[in-house]
């Protein structure tokens, strides 16, 4: 066995996948493609914020959308009704993307008239944070109705993404929510991170998170 070999027999799977991540942005920068990795809990909104997007970006912007699901073509065929190209990962169980499902979905993808990459990840608030997909930014679509405490108890997830959209505020004179806790409970594990409360029922916000993107598109 060469040295070679056994060095990537050792090789941690997180590693391997770095590899393959690392692939993936070659592939979107060469494309000139922005990626983004949309990460949440089940019912978060993940898939009404990708419905939202589509509706307000500027008519230029070519959209194509990865889901990623445990099971089920649902989301995709939610999204391919706004025209947007869509490709579908059923993760057959597993609990989160990685750089390997991505890489194989974008295949199925004609890039050329595309600008922007929405992938929406498994599901889930704990291991989709560990796994780098190779999108140039993460996003995680919280909802208020999932409770202030989230930030404290899933830290890992909070601290892996650059913006929240705290989804379903239209909710907030139903359910107990303090704003203070939340935001402060991410500041507490990341403060660099920007915090855009938003409605997908009723509109409210979504503006915010528009600029946001329109303003990480013009740099690509
Ligand atoms: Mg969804
Ligand atoms: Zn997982």
């Amino acid at each position: 066995m060469t040295v070679e070999r056994q060095i990537s027999v050792l090789t941690p799977i997180l590693d391997a996948n770095e590899r393959l991540a690392a692939q993936n942005r070659r592939a979107l920068d060469l494309a000139g493609i922005l990626g983004l990795n949309l990460m949440g809990s089940p019912g978060a909104g993940k898939t009404s914020v990708l419905e939202n997007t589509f509706d307000r970006l500027p008519g230029d912007v070519g959209v194509a959308v990865i889901e990623g699901d445990i099971a089920s073509q649902l989301d995709a065929d939610r999204v391919a009704v706004h025209g947007v190209q869509a490709a579908q990962i059923n993760t057959e169980g597993g609990c989160h993307l990685d750089a390997s499902m991505v890489q194989e979905a974008i295949t199925e993808l004609d890039l050329s008239p595309i600008d922007l990459l929405l992938v929406e990840n498994v599901g889930n608030l704990v291991c989709p944070a560990g796994f780098a997909l190779g999108t140039h930014h993460s996003v995680l679509v919280a909802s208020v109705p999932e409770g202030d405490d989230k930030p404290y108890k899933y830290p890992g997830m909070f601290q892996s993404v650059e913006v929240i959209l705290l989804n379903k505020i239209d909710l907030l004179p139903y359910v107990r929510f303090d704003m203070d806790r939340f935001t402060n409970g991410i500041t507490r594990v990341n403060p660099a991170a920007e915090i855009i409360p938003l409605s997908c029922e009723t509109g409210e916000g979504i503006e915010g998170w528009i600029s946001w993107l329109v303003e990480r598109l013009s740099k690509v």
